[in-house]
């Protein structure tokens, strides 16, 4: 039930070369987890459930930056935006719109990533590199004044073959390169969000920016 300090150290170290950040996916794991970590230093903690993002928000109403990593349902936007950090799964441009609506009655601007598709699993939501690269070339996107587009979010198929698992990083990689360059807001572009306990080092080696790491640092989850 507590915290794998060692593992935890060990992953800030290797992250220093790359100088990437670390996201500590929480879902599921008690508040007093996440203070045990807070009292090391860490301030970015990832969830995947607004419910649950919610009640951890009331309980430790202290400043971690929460990143909301799972799937956003546009009817649950509202709850999150007064204190979220980054979300990272935005997969429609009407949920872009819908935070960006919500943001502006809060007087926020709420940094977005995009979710890109790229596993071979069809649960996996997210655009696939045209749809995501159409998007940026929206004339309407420049009205969404309450958002800020930090980047994309990806994740590679679930498998132990670790050159799909680097082709697939490699492929993010690129998508976001473009997309940068495509964005309104070039020097804002600058978070690759992947790679996960079981191939982050993959996805360092490969340009990530951002790992989002949960059970090597909290324990499995049931
Ligand atoms: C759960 C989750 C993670 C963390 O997974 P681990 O394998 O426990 O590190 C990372 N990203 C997303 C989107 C997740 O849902």
């Amino acid at each position: 039930m507590s915290v794998n300090r060692e593992n935890y150290l060990l992953i800030k170290e290797e992250l220093l070369p790359y100088k990437a950040s670390l996201v500590a996916v929480s879902k599921t794991k008690p508040a007093s987890d996440i203070q045990e970590l807070m009292q090391l230093g860490q301030k970015d903690f990832g969830e995947n459930y607004v419910q649950e993002l919610s009640e951890k928000q009331e309980q430790l109403k202290r400043n971690c930056n929460w990143h909301f990593i799972g799937h956003l349902q546009s009817n649950k936007v509202k709850t999150i935006i007064p204190y979220v950090h980054l979300i990272h799964g935005v997969d429609s441009y009407k949920l872009l719109k819908e935070i960006n609506k919500q943001a502006k009655s809060t007087n926020r601007i709420v940094d977005c990533l995009l979710q890109i598709h790229i596993a071979s699993e069809e649960t996996k939501f997210g655009f696939d590199e045209q749809e995501a690269e159409a998007l940026l070339l929206f004339p309407e996107l420049s009205e969404l004044e309450n958002i800020r587009l930090r980047g994309i979010m990806g994740m590679a198929t679930n498998t132990e073959d670790q050159s799909k698992i680097k082709s697939e990083f490699n492929q993010l990689k690129n998508i976001f390169d473009n997309c940068k360059i495509m964005s309104f807001e070039p020097e804002a572009f600058d978070t690759l969000s992947m790679g996960m306990t079981s191939d982050y080092k993959i996805a360092l080696d490969c340009g990530s920016t951002m790992v989002r790491i949960g059970s090597a640092i909290f324990g499995e989850r049931n």
